[in-house]
Formats: C-alpha cells, structure tokens, sequence
C-alpha cells in the first residue's frame, strides 16, 4: 500500500471510517489522496441539520493537513442525497486513479442505508478494478438485514489523537445527535479491545494483494 485513495460520498466519511490509518500509512511513507463525490448540502428541520458546501470543503482542508492526506479537489462534484452511478464520474476517478497510480482505495461498503454511500461504492468499485487492493468500510451505523462484519483490522492508537483532532475540524451539524464523532471513536476503542490493541479502526476488504 503505497499510493493510496480514500474515496467518501460526503466530506466527513472518510475521516469517520479511516482517518487513523490514513495517517498512519501517511506516516509511514505512503502517498495518501482523498477524494469527496458530492457536496454535502444538507438542510434538515427534523435532523436539525444545515451542513454547507464551502464550510465541509474548509473543514476538509485542515483535517487532510492533519492527517498527511492530499486532497483530490473533485471537478465533478454531485449534489448531496442525489449520487447516481455514473459512467462519466467513474472514467473521471479511473483517470485519477491511473494518473496517480493508485494501488490501494478504500470506499463505503456496499450495504448502506444512505445511498449515496452506496452509489459511491458501486462508481468507486468499478474505476479501481484493476487495483491490488479495495478495501471498504462503513462511516455511519445505520443497521440494515447486510450488516457490516470487517476482517481486517488496523492499530490506529498512536493515530487516534490525529482522528479526533480531524473530526473536531468539522462544525458541529457533521456531529450528529452531538454523539457521531464520540461513538465512532467509542467503535474504534471496542474494536481495539477485540484485537488487543487499545484503539483500531475495522475493514472489509473485496482484495487484497501481499506482494511475494
Ligand atoms: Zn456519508
């Protein structure tokens, strides 16, 4: 894993599901991109929600400094709750992704109750085929009849500063119920435990390549 691109449907996914191994393969020498597919306009009444498109765009900006993460600027950035598979987006990351010589992505799994994680996993999924490794993840806790069951693990305590320091960097509406940011950390404490670590966050990969 050494050029790696984390893909999200919205701003803050990326930073929820792997914020702390992003930084730690950062860390570790390999060039990072992150990439968002939609614009995060979201005004709820009922979800007390009003999330902007220049305010998630800033706040991704210094949580990506934060972690060692270039961030891709996305010329084909799609309206929030309306992302479609779309052939054009898809050549458009395949582009990226051969430009950059992408080895590894990390997506949204395919199972979600949002669905603009699910399209972004079904355009994610089709431009990295020829990747050695896509690795997905679940940003949200939404329950579905397909739950998310990872099997593949990474040790992010000494990275779990750097994880809640990038959410902190979001505004308060990307914390939803006040409790997101805490009870994704709270995950990534148990799945730590499940692994005899203190902090890790938790994958499912489609493949993975160890090279002999
Ligand atoms: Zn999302």
């Amino acid at each position: 894993m050494k050029k790696i691109l984390a893909v999200g449907a919205h701003f803050d996914d990326v930073e929820l599901a792997a914020a702390g191994t992003l930084n730690y393969l950062s860390k570790n020498g390999a060039k990072v991109f992150k990439l968002t597919l939609t614009d995060n306009v979201t005004k709820s009444k009922n979800l007390k929600l009003n999330v902007k498109f220049n305010s998630s765009k800033k706040s991704s900006q210094k949580a990506c400094k934060i972690l060692g993460v270039n961030e891709i600027q996305n010329k084909m950035i799609k309206k929030c709750t309306f992302l479609k598979y779309d052939t054009v987006l898809m050549q458009y990351l395949e582009k990226i992704i051969y430009d950059n010589k992408i080895d590894t992505v990390f997506t949204h799994y395919n199972e979600d109750a949002n669905k603009d994680h699910v399209a972004c996993h079904e355009i994610v999924t089709t431009a990295a085929r020829h990747c050695q490794n896509i690795i997905t993840f679940k940003s949200n806790f939404y329950i579905t009849n397909k739950n998310f069951s990872p099997n593949f693990f990474v040790d992010i305590s000494k990275n779990i500063e750097n994880k809640i320091k990038s959410l902190n960097c979001y505004h308060q509406e990307h914390n939803r119920n006040n409790s997101l940011f805490e009870s994704t950390i709270e995950r990534n404490r148990v799945w730590g435990m499940s692994n005899h670590v203190k902090y890790a966050e938790a994958f499912l990969p489609i493949k993975l390549l160890q090279k002999g």
